[in-house]
């Protein structure tokens, strides 16, 4: 698990990332880092009026809203404020042991009452756009 993000400015995303670094390009209006769980997984931030806005107060990167990444299996859900991810639900070790069944039941109410199936399908086709123009320039 990675806590700490740095702020990397960059002409177009790298095909490959490194963890701990947001990487942000202005050209292309979009933001990527690692999923911080640890699968590695890169996660892909639009930056716009209607997606993600990044702010940076001295060099630490914060994103608005919240990352969701309730499409992946790690299902992970947190915030980067001032360049330190600070995850959306802190387990007690008490809570863990009651088990999974409650963490999916919670981000389950989370998401049916925050996100209702909106977000989803706009946020896959725009990846998938945005992903079809960055191979379009990374690979001119
Ligand atoms: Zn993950």
């Amino acid at each position: 698990m990675t806590s700490k993000v740095n702020l990397e400015k960059v002409e177009s995303i790298p095909k490959s990332i490194d963890e701990g670094i947001l990487y942000v390009s202005e050209r292309f209006k979009v933001a990527a880092h690692l999923c911080p769980c640890g699968c590695l997984t890169k996660i892909i931030t639009p930056l716009g009026p209607h997606e993600w806005s990044l702010s940076v107060k001295a060099g630490k990167p914060s994103l608005y809203p919240s990352v969701g990444n309730w499409q992946l299996p790690c299902r992970t859900h947190y915030w980067i404020r001032d360049g330190k991810i600070e995850w959306s639900y802190s387990w007690t070790d008490k809570e863990i042991k009651h088990g999974r069944a409650r963490e999916q039941k919670k981000l389950k109410e989370y998401y049916s009452s925050k996100n209702r199936g909106v977000k989803k399908p706009f946020w896959r086709r725009f990846l998938k756009w945005i992903e079809q123009k960055w191979f379009y320039y990374t690979s001119a």
